[in-house]
C-alpha cells in the first residue's frame, strides 16, 4: 500500500490530529516485532479480549511517529494519529478498498487444514512466474486478512490469501473483504467444528468465500461438499480434486505403489516421482496442480515445480551456536517478505549484537539497484553489527550497507575466510537462496553435531495455550509451569517464547531455575514451589516469589527478607494442603497463619492448592472435595486478610476437566506441551516435541546370527537391520529394547532389538522397503506418538520428557 494520511482517513472515515500529508506504506499491529519504522504506522487493536493501546508506548519508543487508534493520548509528542472509531473495522475498510482497486488476480484458500501449506507451495512454485503477494505466516483472520491484503502493491500481479473462519457469519465479512477469481477449498474437518451445530453449517459457511468468484476449486472427496457447491455454484466453474475417481482431478494409479504418480487431470495425464506419500501431502499435490493449470502454467513446468518442493521446509529455525551464538538459519528461499519476516523474528531476540549473512535475491523480476536499495534500507534499520554479502549480483551495491560489510563472490569463500569465526555472543541470520546452500555455514557453527535432535514447535505450544485460554472466561490468568527445565525442553527458551506471548506468572519448582531464568532476562513474575532454606537470599536478590507452605518456612523466609533489609511488602504464596498430602497448610492451622501473617510485612499474592487426580473419571468425586476444601479454607483466609489474593487449583487437566473451577488463574503445564489425557481435547492439541534422529548404518543379519549385548536378537531369516544413535544414556529406558519398544521410519512401526546400548541401538526394518542410511528416524512425535512411547517404557509422558538428557539437541522452530 501507498496511501498519505489524508487519503485513509477519506477512505475510512478517520479523524487526522497532526501531519495529514505523511505517508504510510506499511501498517504494524505488533510493537514487538516492528522491524522497521519508516513510512509505517502502528495501530492499535481493540479486540473484546485485549487492547492494543497499552503498546502505544513501546511503537513510539521504537520509532513509530503514526499511530492509528480508537482514542487520543495527548502525552506523546510529535505523533501523528488518526484516530478511528473502531479499529478492526477501520483495517477491513481499508483493506477492502485497498484490493478492491488493485490490479491483481487473486487466489483465496480456506478449508479446515492445510490452508497454509497451499499458499506456501502455490507460492514457492508461483513467484518467480508472476510477481505475487501472499499472506505472511498463517494470517487469516478478521485482522489478519486485512493485514496481508493491505500489503499489495502496484507490481504485484497475483495474491495468494487464506481465509479463515471460526465462528459463524465469519466468512461473509471476510467475503465482503475480499472476493478471490479463484476460490480453493482444502479439507473441511472437525477443527473449529467447535463453535458450528453441524458439519453441514460448517461448509455452507465456508463457501460463502466463493459467492463472487469465477472459479472454485475444491476437494470432492466429502459427498457434502461435493453437493453443496453444485448446487449452489451450478453457473461457475467448478473443478473438483481427490483421491476419490469421481472427482475431476485424481490419482489414476495406487499411491502406496513405489513408482512414478499418475494424476488424471480433466482429460489429461501428468506422471511423476513423489518421495512423500501420506495423504495429506498428496491431497494437497492435487490442489496444486489444478490451481497452476488454472493459471496456465504448462504440465512440464508444473512438474519441475513439484520436483524443486521436495526439499521444502517451510520454517525458521533458531538453533544454539558455538560461542554463544544463536543461529536463525532461513535458507530455503529468498525475497523481499521472507526476509521481512526473518527480520521480524530475530527482532523477537533480545541480543545486544546480531549479524546477517544475505545473498543474491534470485529470480525477482525486478531493476536490481531499486531492488537492492529496499533490502539496504530493511538492513541498514537493523544495525547489524557485521554484514556478509555472498553473491556477483549483491556486492556490487556493497557501499549501501552501513554496518562493518564484507563481500564474497560464494559461500565457500565466506566459509575459507573464517571471518564467521570471530562472532561471539550474537545472533547470526542466515538469508539466503537456495541455490547458495548457506546451510553449510549452519553446520559450521552450529553448537553440538548430532545426528539425534529434540524439536520443539513453539507455535505448537501457543496453539495449546490457546486453547486451553479458550475454555477459561477471558479475565482468568494463566501460569505456565517450566520447572524441571520446562519439562525437559529447555527452561529459558519456553519462557522467552511464552513471556514474548505475555504468559502472566511462570513457575519453576527450585530458586536456581527462577536465578537462571533471570539472569537471561525474564522479568515474568516467576513463583518457586520448593524454595529451600539456604536459598533465600537469592529469591530475594533475584524478585522471585517464593511458596509458603508450613509456618517454619514462613519464619525463615521472614528472618532471611528482615536481613536483606527489604522493607516494601514482599508477595509469598500461601499453599493450601486440600488432599495431596504433600505441602500446604491444613484446615486447623489457618487460623495460627492468618494471625501470623497479620503481623508480618508480607503480601498473599496468592492462596492455592493443587489437584492430585484431576486427570483421573474414577476419581471425580474426590477432585471435587479436594476443590471444595480449596474454595472453603481460601475463603476463610481471604476473610482473615482482610484482601484478596490470587486463587488457583487447576493443573492442565483440571483446566478441561474442572473448568468451572477456574479461580482467579490456572496453572499449565503438560496440556501447552500438547497432551491431555482425554482423547477428545487430544484432538484439539498439537504435538509440541519432536525426538528424532538417523540411520547410521543398516545391515543384513543372517539365519542365526544374532544383534547386540548377551545376543538376545537372533535372526531366523536374513534380517535387514538398521542401528541408530541413541541409546540409554540420551534417555531411551533400557527396558523398551527386545521387541518392547518400536520407533517410526516413514510413518511404519520399527521395533528396538536387542539390549538398548549406551549410545545405540538396533531396529528391526525387513519390512520396510527403500529403507537407507541416513533416513529420518522418529524415536517419538507423530507414530509413535508421546504417550505410546510412554507406554512402552511403563509410565508417563512427564518422566519421559525430563529423562531425555542434556546431550540431545534440542531446536526451537516457529513454523
Ligand atoms: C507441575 C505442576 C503443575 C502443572 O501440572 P500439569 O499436569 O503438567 O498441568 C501445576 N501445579 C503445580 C503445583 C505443579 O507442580
Amino acid at each position: 500500500m501507498n496511501y498519505t494520511i489524508n487519503q485513509i482517513a477519506k477512505i475510512t472515515n478517520a479523524k487526522i490530529i497532526g501531519d495529514k500529508e505523511l505517508l504510510i506504506k506499511n501498517i504494524a499491529f505488533d510493537s514487538r516485532t516492528i522491524y522497521s519504522t519508516k513510512n509505517t504506522a502502528f495501530i492499535a487493536i481493540n479486540t473484546h479480549k485485549n487492547s492494543g493501546e497499552k503498546f502505544i508506548e513501546s511503537a513510539i519508543d521504537k520509532g513509530i511517529n503514526i499511530i492509528i487508534s480508537e482514542n487520543h493520548y495527548s502525552q506523546f509528542e510529535d505523533i501523528t494519529w488518526i484516530i478511528v472509531e473502531n479499529s478492526v473495522m477501520f483495517l477491513q475498510k481499508l483493506a477492502k478498498f485497498h484490493f478492491e482497486n488493485s490490479h491483481i488476480k487473486s487466489v483465496g484458500i480456506t478449508g479446515s487444514n492445510g490452508k497454509t501449506i497451499l499458499k506456501e507451495w502455490l507460492y514457492q512454485c508461483l513467484w518467480n512466474e508472476f510477481p505475487t503477494v501472499k499472506s505472511p505466516k498463517s494470517y487469516n483472520s478478521q485482522i489478519g486478512l486485512p493485514l496481508s491484503l493491505l500489503q499489495i502493491n502496484d507490481s504485484h500481479k497475483l495474491g495468494i490469501f487464506e481465509v479463515g473462519i471460526s465462528e459463524p457469519f465469519e466468512m461473509e465479512k471476510q467475503e465482503n473483504i475480499f472476493h478471490p477469481q479463484i476460490g480453493l477449498l482444502t479439507h473441511i474437518g472437525t477443527a473449529h467444528l467447535a463453535n458450528f451445530k453441524s458439519e453441514e453449517e460448517l461448509i455452507d459457511e465456508k463457501i460463502k468465500l466463493f459467492k463472487n468468484s469465477e472459479v472454485i476449486i475444491y476437494n470432492g472427496n466429502n459427498p457434502l461438499v461435493d453437493k453443496k457447491i453444485r448446487e449452489l455454484y451450478s453457473s461457475k466453474k467448478l473443478i473438483s480434486y481427490g483421491f476419490k475417481d469421481h472427482n475431476q482431478v485424481f490419482y489414476k494409479n495406487s499411491i502406496s505403489k513405489n513408482e512414478d504418480i499418475v494424476v488424471q487431470y480433466l482429460d489429461e495425464e501428468i506422471s511423476f516421482p513423489v518421495h512423500q506419500r501420506d495423504e495429506a501431502t498428496l491431497s494437497n499435490a492435487l490442489a496444486l496442480i489444478t490451481v497452476l493449470k488454472e493459471l496456465g502454467v504448462e504440465t512440464q513446468k508444473i512438474i519441475e515445480k513439484i520436483n524443486a518442493l521436495k526439499a521444502v521446509e517451510m520454517r525458521l529455525e533458531a538453533i544454539e551456536g558455538i560461542k554463544d551464538n544463536i543461529i536463525i538459519n532461513d535458507s530455503f528461499n529468498l525475497d523481499l517478505d521472507s526476509l521481512k519476516t526473518a527480520l521480524q523474528f530475530l527482532n523477537e531476540y533480545n541480543k545486544p549484537k546480531k549479524s546477517l549473512v544475505l545473498t543474491d535475491i534470485i529470480g525477482v523480476n525486478a531493476n536490481s539497484k531499486e531492488l537492492y536499495e529496499e533490502v539496504s534500507d530493511l538492513v541498514n534499520e537493523q544495525r547489524f553489527d557485521y554484514v556478509f554479502l555472498i553473491g556477483v549480483e549483491i556486492i556490487q551495491f556493497s557501499a549501501l550497507f552501513k554496518s562493518k560489510t564484507f563481500t564474497f563472490i560464494d559461500t565457500k569463500e565466506l566459509i575459507e575466510s573464517k571471518n564467521l569465526n570471530e562472532i561471539k555472543n550474537q545472533i547470526i541470520l542466515l538469508k539466503g537462496a537456495r541455490k547458495f546452500e548457506i546451510e553449510k555455514l549452519k553446520d559450521i557453527l552450529e553448537l553440538r553435531k548430532h545426528d539425534t535432535v529434540l524439536e520443539i514447535n513453539l507455535n505448537a505450544i501457543l496453539h495449546n495455550i490457546n486453547y486451553h485460554k479458550s475454555l477459561l472466561r477471558s479475565s482468568t490468568k494463566m501460569m505456565a509451569m517450566v520447572k524441571a527445565n520446562a519439562y525437559g525442553l529447555g527452561s529459558y527458551e519456553i519462557s522467552e517464547f511464552l513471556q514474548h506471548h505475555h504468559i502472566d506468572y511462570l513457575g519453576v519448582a527450585f530458586v536456581d531455575e527462577g536465578v537462571e531464568l533471570r539472569k537471561k532476562g525474564i522479568t515474568v513474575p516467576i513463583i518457586v514451589m520448593n524454595p529451600e532454606q539456604h536459598s533465600y537470599e537469592a529469591v530475594i536478590e533475584y524478585n522471585l516469589e517464593p511458596e509458603i507452605y508450613s509456618f517454619r518456612v514462613l519464619e525463615l523466609f521472614y528472618e532471611a527478607l528482615q536481613k536483606s533489609g527489604y522493607d516494601k511488602k514482599y508477595p509469598v504464596h500461601i499453599k493450601l494442603e486440600t488432599g495431596m498430602h504433600r505441602l500446604g497448610f491444613k484446615d486447623h492451622e489457618l487460623n495460627q497463619l492468618s494471625n501470623v501473617l497479620a503481623n508480618k510485612n508480607l503480601k498473599v499474592q496468592s492462596i492455592f492448592s493443587h489437584l492430585s487426580s484431576s486427570d483421573i473419571p474414577d476419581e471425580r468425586e474426590f477432585t471435587l472435595n479436594q476443590l471444595k476444601t480449596f474454595e472453603k479454607n481460601s475463603a476463610y483466609l481471604i476473610e482473615k486478610l482482610g484482601y484478596t489474593p490470587i486463587r488457583h487449583i487447576l493443573n492442565s487437566s483440571g483446566i478441561t476437566n474442572y473448568t468451572d473451577h477456574q479461580q482467579d488463574m490456572v496453572r499449565i503445564g503438560i496440556g501447552m506441551l500438547g497432551e491431555s489425557s482425554d482423547s477428545e481435547i487430544q484432538k484439539q492439541l498439537r504435538s509440541v516435541v519432536s525426538f528424532k534422529t538417523v540411520i547410521s548404518q543398516i545391515s543384513v543379519v543372517e539365519n542365526g546370527e544374532s544383534v547386540g549385548y548377551s545376543r538376545r536378537f537372533k535372526a531366523e531369516k536374513p534380517t535387514k537391520i538398521a542401528t541408530i544413535p541413541v541409546g540409554y544414556a540420551d534417555g531411551i529406558p533400557r527396558l523398551i529394547g527386545n521387541q518392547i519398544g518400536n520407533v517410526g521410519i516413514s510413518k511404519t512401526l520399527a521395533p528396538i532389538v536387542g539390549s538398548v546400548c549406551m549410545d545405540m541401538m538396533m531396529i528391526n526394518v525387513d519390512h520396510i522397503p527403500n529403507v537407507k542410511e541416513g533416513d529420518t528416524v522418529t524415536i517419538f512425535n507423530a507414530k509413535p506418538s508421546l504417550k505410546e512411547f510412554a507406554s512402552y517404557c511403563k509410565t508417563i509422558t512427564y518422566e519421559v520428557l525430563t529423562s531425555i538428557s542434556p546431550r540431545v539437541k534440542r531446536i526451537y522452530i516457529k513454523d
